[in-house]
């Protein structure tokens, strides 16, 4: 611990001394380093190594590694030392957890369920596991889509014998957002990894916004039949679950600001079955903590039973049907049990 705190001391105390200095790179390692004044001057140099072996061009001697620092705090090395600086210091704190911690899982992981998200930077574990640590096996992309991380996913289903398949997709979605209009003028690889966000015709008098929220759920529930389509056997065998939900950190669905809502089990995706959903579910916290009961959000006495039936009623009345497909939803509610 004492090592690294120096460690980063010295790091930014030399970059603050070279932060005076007049721009320059300096390479991390000069035996391998073709000697150069500067980066800008090793793209010139770019144009007669074209023709060179592709092992010799991929050689990582080719690129310096920075140690002088940027001019002004907005350049990329500058974001870039920040960040750094930042995952040098929670790394610190997070390794105060103690070797107890590590050891719990270090030789095995024992997660219980598989999660498929978004890469989306607004995303997290946290908003649905405080301990997410051995227990969410992770698998992110853009748009939460199965098929562009099937054997990740299998992974977790076949191999850690995860018995549910959470798929996460979120409100504020980039990915579905650009698989709702025109994708030809986006890059070949970004176009290849929307394929599989296929959304129908938004419903004719939809605020865009309101169409947006509509296609995320729509595309969770896509993805949830695909996923049913590879793995229906465990699900049929009772081995496993397939639950899906969208993130709302935007409140675009009214049910509070990141609020993590069930909108499909197993394919089904009808407002009545999610609430009994939710509600065998909260039946069971509700054993444990009989006190937690009776209180929602506004202050009004509700039960849980009626509280998801009146939250299933309000987003229906938000996402109606689309070409025939049933959008709907009810509300997850996120336990604490687990740990207790
Ligand atoms: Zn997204």
């Amino acid at each position: 611990m004492a090592f690294a705190r120096r460690l980063a001391l010295i790091l930014s105390l030399t970059s603050m001394v070279l932060a005076c200095q007049p721009k320059q790179e300096v390479s991390a390692e000069p035996k391998k380093a073709p000697k150069k004044d500067s980066v800008k001057a090793d793209k010139k140099e770019g144009a007669k190594t074209a023709q060179k072996p592709e092992a010799e061009l991929a050689d990582p001697g080719k690129f310096l590694v920075p140690f002088a620092w940027e001019a002004a705090k907005d350049e990329p090395l500058a974001l870039t030392r920040q960040f750094l600086g930042d995952v040098f210091t929670d790394n610190q704190a997070y390794m105060e957890h103690g070797d107890k911690f590590f050891a719990a899982f270090a030789d095995k992981q024992t997660p219980r369920a598989t999660v498929l998200t978004c890469a989306d930077s607004r995303v997290h574990t946290t908003a649905w596991d405080v301990t997410p640590e051995n227990d969410d096996f992770v698998v992110r992309n853009i748009g939460n889509q199965v098929e562009n991380a099937e054997g990740s996913i299998e992974y977790g289903i076949e191999h850690l014998r995860t018995p549910l398949l959470l798929v996460i997709g979120h409100t504020g979605c980039g990915a579905v957002k650009a698989a709702m209009s025109d994708t030809s003028k986006l890059s070949a690889p970004i176009q290849k990894e929307l394929e599989h966000i296929h959304l129908p015709k938004p419903t004719p008098g939809k605020t865009p916004e309101s169409a947006w929220a509509e296609a995320v759920i729509a595309n969770v529930n896509n993805q949830v039949e695909t996923a049913l389509k590879h793995f229906g056997k465990d699900v049929q065998g009772g081995q496993l679950t397939v639950v899906g939900a969208v993130y709302d950190f935007r409140n675009d669905l009214l049910q509070g600001a990141g609020k993590l809502t069930i909108v499909n089990v197993n394919g089904n995706s009808e407002p009545e079955r999610m609430a009994a959903f939710v509600e065998a579910i909260s039946g069971k916290r509700d054993e444990k903590n009989p006190q937690d009961k009776k209180h929602g959000k506004s202050g009004k006495k509700l039960d849980d039973a009626s509280a998801a039936a009146e939250i299933a009623e309000q987003i229906a009345k938000l996402h109606h049907s689309v070409e025939g497909e049933t959008h709907v939803t009810a509300i997850g509610e996120k336990h604490a049990a687990k740990h207790e």
